[in-house]
């Protein structure tokens, strides 16, 4: 392109030609989104995160933007799609062993800057913007889309975690790829908002079986834990009430609420009521032998 002293530029090379290049230079903006952080636009510095559009971000950037909407002025259009932490996935990367090698024997900056920090951990090519990249969003593993292709697996080569098709994204996908992806991005949005209300009726509807189970005993609380606990209360108290043989109510364990203390204490009663019936010492006999054989 002239001025290395082997050939003489013509004037359009250098004034017309040259401006209109650095602008449109497809591998300047690609070098960009591979070393910048797409949010606050400093270099990108571990631990780095990635959204289901492919970009990547610092992830103290991403999370400045959470607390500050209007932090990184035109955050909120780049990262729309971003409502918590749950939207960008971290991502592991493997460091490029010639960056630090360069980095302990020369400090020279312009070296420095031409080499990818992060490589392929399988094809161990660059991450410099000429290959395709991507990350799986179930681990966080970034790999060349090559690797992926060639091993092909229904687990991450990198850590062995599952993952299906739909998980895989491109990092920094071509401007055609954009909208396709934005419409991956919504539907799975949209499969995880449904999940989720799914989840809470579920649960909601959990917690009313179980306050109609329990019926009087609206303060019990209605987590499985509970209903363990008031089963391994009602024996406890049980066997201890059959051991002692009194009549005063069974001391109910510190974790138990008034009302589990009621429950367990009726169905003690009930129970002794049944035992009062036959001989006492027979019964309590009974009782005996079968909790030990029990
Ligand atoms: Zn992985």
């Amino acid at each position: 392109m002239g001025c290395d002293g082997g050939s003489i530029p013509k004037r359009d090379e250098l004034v017309k030609q040259k401006q209109k290049k650095v602008r449109m230079d497809p591998n300047m903006l690609s070098k960009e989104r591979w070393t910048m952080c797409a949010l606050s636009k400093r270099p990108l510095a571990v631990p780095i995160a990635a959204c289901g559009l492919g970009r990547l971000y610092n992830r103290d950037a991403v999370i400045e933007f959470l607390l500050d909407r209007s932090v990184y002025g035109d955050g909120d259009v780049i990262c729309s799609h971003i409502k918590s932490l749950k939207d960008v996935v971290a991502l592991k990367l493997e460091p490029n062993p010639a960056v630090s090698e360069k980095h302990s024997s020369s400090p020279g900056h312009a070296d420095q800057e031409l080499l990818a920090q992060f490589i392929c951990p399988v094809t161990r090519k660059e991450m410099n913007g000429k290959q395709r990249f991507v990350f799986i969003d179930t681990c966080g593993c970034v790999l060349s889309e090559l690797a992926l292709k060639e091993v092909p697996s229904q687990t991450c080569v990198q850590c062995g975690k599952a993952f299906e098709q739909d998980n895989v994204i491109v990092i920094n996908p071509k401007p055609e790829e954009h909208e396709i992806m934005k419409a991956n991005l919504a539907i799975k949005q949209a499969r995880k908002e449904a999940e989720k209300d799914k989840k809470k009726k579920d649960k909601a509807a959990k917690k009313e079986a179980k306050r109609e189970a329990n019926g009087s005993s609206p303060k019990e609380s209605s987590s499985s834990g509970s209903k363990r606990k008031l089963d391994t209360a009602s024996e406890q108290d049980h066997h201890k009430k059959t051991k002692t043989s009194t009549t005063t109510l069974p001391i109910a364990p510190a974790s138990a609420t008034h009302a589990l203390t009621a429950a367990v204490a009726a169905k003690v009663a009930e129970q002794m009521a049944a035992n009062a019936n036959r001989h006492k010492s027979l019964a309590i006999q009974s009782l005996y032998s079968s909790k030990t054989k029990a």
